[in-house]
């Protein structure tokens, strides 16, 4: 191992890479993970010197506070290479500033901007082998915060752990989507975490979702928790929908994570003058207009799949199915926003760090 210490930074690297033994062609979703991870400790009410090491379990003690009240945040992100090799990041300030705003929700320390970035770019640079070319080839980037402090007494934790761990990718979902729109359970609530990506959002997530799963649905769009008649966002993906040429999304609240990539496409149709509306979106306005024939695409966005569409829909007993479109706005903007990512067009709002 090789020991160095750069921008305040403790980097110790492995001697031999394990990246020939990851068959890159057959890669499952967050199962590989590179050979390095990032890490930094909160203690004594200040985090301390952060590390790159190699990647490796960690000793936790088993009371701590992560394991009993899920303290715990994380983020999302992409690291894509060009065709002439270079590394690109999509936004990656907006990552930075979102795991902020959900770690305050979860009383959890606020995480130095330099060393996020720092630490983010070293890593990285250390990793660029493992980020291949081509479409839908990316590094999946998994931030993350959790409660270490050993003490199950139900208050927030005085110890923490920040990390960031990489995973080779390939595009999230294969094909398209169905959905089931939520009627019973729901996601958030009114004054919740919603808003943040806490970890117990998802862990909350698992049970109906299996449910829809075990009628051949893949994914739940969550309604809102008071009435289920307005559409919020996926398990991992904001949503929107295109009735005639107008793209419809809901606001973002403290129910509905504020997604990257739907701001992003938010921002492109308007550059390239799509009608879109965010409002509240309700489930009879979309069913009626799967009925006349307006509801042309939904469509999720996020991280994992940029834009995923979805080919049918359930509410209640029926069912729904959209027609594929020839002048699809899913593939449309999947190519707009993957040109930018991958540095195949000009990026005039300078995402692509
Ligand atoms: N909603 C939820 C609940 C998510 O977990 C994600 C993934 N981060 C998204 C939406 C999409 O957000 P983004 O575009 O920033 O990946």
């Amino acid at each position: 191992m090789n020991n160095a210490i750069i921008n305040n930074m403790e980097i110790t690297t492995v001697n031999e890479s394990k990246i020939n033994s990851v068959d890159f062609e057959s890669i499952a979703f967050g199962r590989e993970f590179t050979d390095h991870m990032f890490s930094c400790d909160f203690k004594d009410g200040k985090w301390q010197t952060p590390k790159i090491t190699p990647y490796q379990p960690l000793t936790l003690d088993p009371s701590a506070r992560v394991f009993h009240y899920g303290q715990a945040v994380f983020e999302g992100m992409k690291a894509f290479k060009d065709d002439m090799d270079d590394v690109w990041l999509f936004r990656p300030e907006d990552n930075f500033n979102r795991i902020n705003i959900s770690a305050k929700r979860l009383a959890i320390p606020e995480f130095p901007k330099e060393y996020f970035l720092n630490g983010l770019s070293a890593l990285i640079d250390l990793e660029r082998d493992w980020i291949k070319k081509g479409e839908g080839n990316a590094l999946y980037i998994r931030p993350f915060v959790i409660a270490t402090e050993p003490a199950i007494s139900a208050s927030p934790a005085n110890e923490f752990k920040f990390m960031i761990i990489c995973s080779p990718v390939k595009s999230y979902y294969k094909g398209k989507v169905s959905v089931v729109f939520a009627q019973d359970y729901s996601r958030s609530a009114n004054g919740g975490v919603g808003f943040a990506k806490a970890a117990g959002n998802y862990a909350a997530q698992f049970y109906p979702t299996s449910l829809v799963q075990k009628e051949g649905y893949q994914q739940i769009i969550w309604t809102d928790a008071n009435t289920h008649e307005y559409l919020e966002e996926a398990g991992t993906m904001n949503i929107f929908f295109r009735v005639n040429d107008t793209l419809l999304t809901a606001p973002t609240s403290d129910r509905i994570l504020d997604g990257i990539t739907r701001k992003s496409i938010i921002q492109l149709a308007k550059d390239n003058n799509v009608a879109v509306e965010v409002r509240p979106v309700s489930v009879k306005e979309i069913k009626e207009a799967a009925k006349n024939g307006s509801l042309k695409e939904i469509f999720g966005s996020g991280t994992a799949a940029a834009v995923s569409p979805i080919s049918d829909f359930k509410h209640g007993e029926e069912t729904f199915k959209l027609e594929e479109q020839e002048d699809s706005y899913a593939t449309f903007f999947k190519k707009k926003l993957t040109d930018i990512q991958y540095n195949r067009t000009e990026d005039k709002h300078a995402w692509r760090v």
